[in-house]
């Protein structure tokens, strides 16, 4: 096909998805996050979940599973995972019965070749999370229509006018944020109601928790996230990606 065709079509994918998911944002503004949620599983037809099954990760889960246990769910393990993270992925699947997790992994030969001796996040974060997490994501989402993500507004100053549906450039799929106006009483008050159970090591002063290496305890009254990439300029993992690549969509100040 000529290159000005491939680019009308392109073109014309584009716009109907930015209208569709304009439509959808209409329909759902007044809505709650479990209405999105079962909308976005009703309307989009291949839809994932990505969970990193940290701190929040049950509240998304649990609603997922109340709408269709079968939901994919895509778990990405770095393999620098906390122990506790991969004990509670299975104790948490196992309690919501979901039936459909998926464990994502860089391919042995990559990691192998660019990683050996799992020292790359300590000359280059940015080249270990596309590594481990991103570039290995991006294969495991391949043929989906979308994806579910946690991300909510009061996380970071990038994420502060964040929709519950998204364009995802260059993927022509769609991002479902359904906890994006929720604040942490919302997500606290969500465990309490449906006793769900905790991450283990929020009790040990971690709010937000991503690989063991490059998390720490968070003390009081600092920024929750303070603890991932401490006294790095980095405040995301990448996985929220554009054009297949990393995106660096914000920095700390
Ligand atoms: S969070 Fe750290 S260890 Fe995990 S993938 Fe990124 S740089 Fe590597």
């Amino acid at each position: 096909m000529p290159l000005d065709l491939i680019q009308t079509e392109l073109g014309r994918d584009r716009r109907e998805l930015t209208e569709r998911v304009e439509d959808l944002n209409a329909r759902f503004r007044h809505h709650s996050a479990h209405d999105v949620m079962h909308g976005a599983i009703d309307e989009i037809d291949e839809l994932a979940l990505v969970s990193s099954f940290g701190a929040e990760s049950v509240v998304l889960l649990h609603m997922a599973a109340v709408v269709n246990k079968a939901t994919p769910v895509l778990f990405v393990d770095t393999q620098m995972l906390f122990t506790e993270t991969l004990e509670y992925q299975q104790e948490v699947s196992e309690r919501l019965g979901l039936t459909n997790i998926r464990i994502i992994r860089a391919e042995d030969a990559e990691v192998e070749r660019e990683d050996p001796y799992g020292a790359l996040r300590l000359r280059d974060t940015d080249a270990c999370c596309n590594l481990r997490k991103t570039f290995p994501l991006q294969k495991a989402l391949v043929g989906f229509d979308g994806w579910i993500t946690g991300r909510k507004r009061f996380q970071a100053g990038t994420r502060a006018t964040l929709e519950f549906f998204e364009v995802e450039d260059g993927t022509g799929r769609i991002k479902v944020n359904p906890l994006a106006h929720w604040a942490p009483e919302d997500v606290r008050a969500y465990m309490e109601e449906n006793n769900l159970p905790r991450h283990p090591l929020v009790a040990k002063g971690y709010p937000s928790i991503g690989c063991a290496p490059c998390t720490s305890p968070v003390k009081e009254g600092e920024d929750p996230r303070a603890g991932r990439w401490r006294d790095q300029n980095k405040e995301e993992c990448g996985i929220h990606f554009v054009d297949g690549k990393m995106m660096r969509v914000g920095e700390k100040t």
